[in-house]
């Protein structure tokens, strides 16, 4: 006997879908628009969206699992496209001796900064700086963020920065939330080559990244071009190799002042460039020729009190996508929410609630080259989205800090 035509897809000849979702506004955030779906509806197959559109076009299919939200909004699952946030120990008690009027001098000469950091994550074990790490990711995850990319830069030695990178992999296996991981080894001059960073370029060059390369430990690379980090000529060199072994490149570049760290990532074309408070015209001009996102990070500016803003109507003008991440680090930027992170972007940068929210999802996206799978609500992309009892989208920015109420739909299925 014939075995049926389309037996996997069809019941009775109705399409078969594993969830259907129903009954709430569908912000897509499509082209980096809100694109609103009023009532909309999705069907999820396999862990990724098999049809989504009007609930009163829904096609009728088979499925065992039909949630009706009973209003709301749903948006994508939220992206957060730049955190550090694997590290050895924190530097709560550094930040309260600056505000009990210790100078950064003092503060320096007992450790502090980022040394302190540096020796806290060489001296935890694989295990701790786990544990630390899934401490902080929680609170990220109450909220929404089904994607987070995380770096490494705290080690600053061979086997250090391997450790990192082995824990950021393994959170991406246990945790149920999409983790992309990039090797930060430039991140600042090790002490043990203090006044030698070249050297330590050959040894990021020549033997820690073919080692990261062959043991599958990044989906990229990054570097710190500044004066007190790396030359734009030393970025270069890391750019280069990273390239040759495969691997795209993404810039911290002009935080504190202008090197057209931005121009050179978009020569490379680099996925992003990320913070770019000093950035210039021809930088914007240069990472929209290349498609290089401008990943902007309102909690480092807040937290320094920085006054120079990112140039963001030089990003609207010349059409370079904007997105926005916590930066999620000891020194600069504890920040272990998304959420306020639109807020601040918002009222620190100017941006709009629908550029702010666009950030976090299909630009926050393309800062990680996953464009064609995440970041909206679209047929064919991963089925990982949020309900949220609200009436409109600008809500989640507008309201300041606490934990709304949500449902986290991470792979097609509701995250516990
Ligand atoms: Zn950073």
């Amino acid at each position: 006997m014939a075995a049926p035509l389309h037996s996997e897809s069809s019941f009775e000849g109705k399409i078969h879908c594993d969830s259907l979702w129903f009954g709430a506004d569908l912000v897509t955030l499509r082209d980096g628009r809100y694109n609103i779906i009023e009532n909309g509806a999705m069907a999820v197959k396999d862990g990724k969206i098999l049809w989504i559109g009007p609930l009163s076009e829904c096609p009728d299919f088979s499925t065992g699992q039909r949630t009706d939200f009973g209003g709301g909004i749903v948006t994508p699952g939220f992206i957060d496209c730049h955190t550090h946030l694997v590290f050895g120990g924190d530097r709560s008690a550094e930040f309260e001796q600056r505000l009990n009027g210790v100078s950064y001098a003092d503060i320096a000469a007992q450790g502090g900064g980022i040394l302190s950091t540096v020796n806290a994550t060489r001296s935890a074990t694989h295990q701790q700086l786990l544990e630390q790490a899934e401490f902080r990711l929680r609170p990220l995850l109450a909220e929404g963020v089904t994607c987070i990319e995380i770096k490494s830069g705290y080690g600053l030695s061979e086997e250090s920065e391997l450790k990192m990178l082995r824990v950021i992999r393994q959170l991406g296996a246990t945790q149920p939330v999409e983790v992309t991981s990039t090797c930060l080894a430039a991140h600042a001059v090790p002490p043990e080559y203090k006044g030698k960073a070249d050297d330590y370029i050959d040894l990021i060059c020549e033997s820690l990244l073919p080692k990261v390369v062959e043991e599958g430990l990044a989906d990229a690379v990054d570097a710190f071009c500044e004066h007190l980090a790396f030359s734009p000529d030393q970025v270069e060199r890391v750019f280069n190799k990273a390239t040759a072994l495969g691997l795209p490149v993404k810039l911290h570049a002009e935080q504190l002042s202008s090197l057209h760290g931005s121009t050179l990532a978009a020569r490379h074309h680099a996925l992003s460039a990320d913070h770019l408070e000093y950035a210039t015209e021809t930088d914007a001009q240069a990472m929209a020729a290349s498609g290089t996102v401008a990943v902007l990070l309102p909690g480092a500016f807040y937290l320094l009190r920085e006054t120079q803003c990112p140039p963001v109507e030089l990003f609207r003008r010349y059409g370079v996508p904007m997105a926005l991440a916590s930066d999620a680090n000891p020194g600069t930027s504890p920040a272990l929410s998304l959420r306020l992170m639109l807020n601040m972007a918002c009222t620190l940068f100017r941006m709009t609630p629908e550029e702010a929210l666009a950030g976090i999802t299909c630009y926050g996206a393309k800062a990680l080259g996953l464009q064609d799978t995440h970041g909206t609500l679209e047929a064919n992309k991963v089925a990982d989205f949020v309900h949220w009892p609200l009436a409109r989208p600008a809500e989640l920015v507008y309201w300041l800090g606490g934990q709304l109420p949500c449902t986290v739909v991470y792979r097609g299925e509701i995250r516990l």
